[in-house]
């Protein structure tokens, strides 16, 4: 079997380290275990019925065929006609994760090399590396609000830099790049034209500051930007895995010839259901990011209050990425994936630690999870780090 699985595309891969503490979460739930998991990147709220029923529709109606290889036409249309482009300039995939394989497969060259700012999402350096390339991973620091600066970003770049991968709202930290920020970054770009930058835009309505999108900062780069974004998050339609890439005609052209070899095309049911989410009531948005704004709050206010814990507020998406050296050292624990262990198996919650998304020392707790388990989670953890760093009350 070993000798039969041998591409070496593969050979660094593994099964990530979120998926494999949710899984251990649910197995020892379903031993009975009182487990609360704060782990996936999942909002809890339901997919709108108006959503629902637009797919029930387009099912009935027969749009039940192979879509176009891109996106349907009326899917396009409403993408481009948010972003302002040309349908052209539009793919539609399998998921915000499809359009970023999509990309790398289609544009590098093996040992080609993709910066990515850590922390960042577990799969930018996976994909990276099954498209043949090479991840070039910038540590950004919690000192630095976790955000690349343009020196930083200047001494990374060689002649084989093919992308700079950002995301803004940031999974795992919350950071959002204000346009200014974005300005100091297009400027280091306009010196090194074979740069192109992927702006991974899917938390863009999960922001509680004001969000700015690379394009509209720079729009002198949109030659060699590529968008990403999709309905998984703002609209909790994680399951019907629609997202979507905005960028120049040619690449999406080229990203559509991976897809029509891979997919075919997404689902036809799901895009009409997500053509519905974004040409509906958009009044949701703003219930469900004020549900998270109060969720954030307490849940950085509950961080803060524990010894050993510092966390920074999240400026967008749902995410605290406290840093818990203070509690790793002071406890006597190896790493943060030590620490996180021992809270599962001692408080039954299950957290990330922050070397799965390239920045040690810190662990990953989502929010998009209801009040009464955060606030369980929470006091969890918090009694838990009491007793083991020896505070008393
Ligand atoms: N980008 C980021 C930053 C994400 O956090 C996720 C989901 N965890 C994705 C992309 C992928 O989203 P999708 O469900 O659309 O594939």
């Amino acid at each position: 079997m070993t000798g039969f699985i041998r591409a070496p595309r593969i050979a660094n891969l593994e099964i990530s380290e979120i998926v494999q503490l949710t899984e251990k979460a649910a197995v020892l739930k379903s031993q009975g275990h009182d487990i609360i998991a704060l782990s996936t990147g999942e909002p809890d709220f339901p997919t709108p019925p108006h959503v629902i029923e637009a797919a029930h529709r387009a099912a009935l109606a027969g749009k039940t065929r192979y879509p176009a290889t891109l996106g349907t036409a009326e899917l396009r249309a409403a993408i481009a006609a948010v972003n302002g482009v040309s349908p052209a300039e539009v793919i539609v995939s399998t998921g915000a994760k499809q359009v970023l394989a999509n990309a790398m497969l289609a544009s590098l060259a093996d040992d080609d090399e993709v910066i990515i700012p850590a922390p960042y999402w577990t799969s930018y350096s996976d994909i990276v590396a099954l498209a043949g390339g090479r991840p070039v991973v910038l540590p950004c620091p919690m000192t630095r609000g976790f955000k690349l600066t343009p020196e930083a970003l200047e001494a990374a770049i060689t002649p084989r830099t093919r992308w700079l991968m950002l995301n803004s709202p940031s999974n795992p930290s919350g950071a959002i790049y204000s346009a200014a920020e974005i300005r100091a970054l297009a400027e280091v770009l306009a010196r090194h034209e074979q740069v192109w930058v992927l702006s991974d835009e899917i938390y863009e309505h999960l922001s509680y500051v004001p969000f700015t999108r690379f394009r509209d900062a720079a729009p002198e780069l949109a030659d060699r930007t590529l968008v990403v974004n999709g309905v998984s998050k703002a609209y909790s339609m994680t399951g019907w895995r629609i997202g979507w890439g905005v960028g120049p005609a040619a690449l999406i052209k080229a990203m559509g010839a991976v897809q029509g070899q891979i997919t075919s095309g997404a689902s036809s049911i799901s895009q009409a259901a997500a053509l519905a989410a974004l040409t509906g009531d958009q009044s949701l948005l703003e219930t469900r990011r004020a549900a998270m704004r109060a969720r954030r709050d307490h849940v950085v206010a509950g961080l803060n209050a524990m010894p050993g814990v510092v966390c920074p507020e999240p400026k967008g998406a749902f995410y605290a990425f406290p840093d818990l050296s203070r509690a790793i050292a002071a406890g006597g624990f190896e790493s943060d994936a030590a620490i996180c262990a021992w809270l599962l198996d001692q408080a039954g919650v299950a957290i990330v630690p922050g070397r799965a998304f390239g920045l040690p020392g810190h662990a990953r707790l989502s929010f998009a999870y209801a009040e009464r388990d955060l606030e369980e989670g929470l006091s969890r953890i918090h009694a838990a780090l009491d007793v083991r760093l020896g505070v008393t009350a």
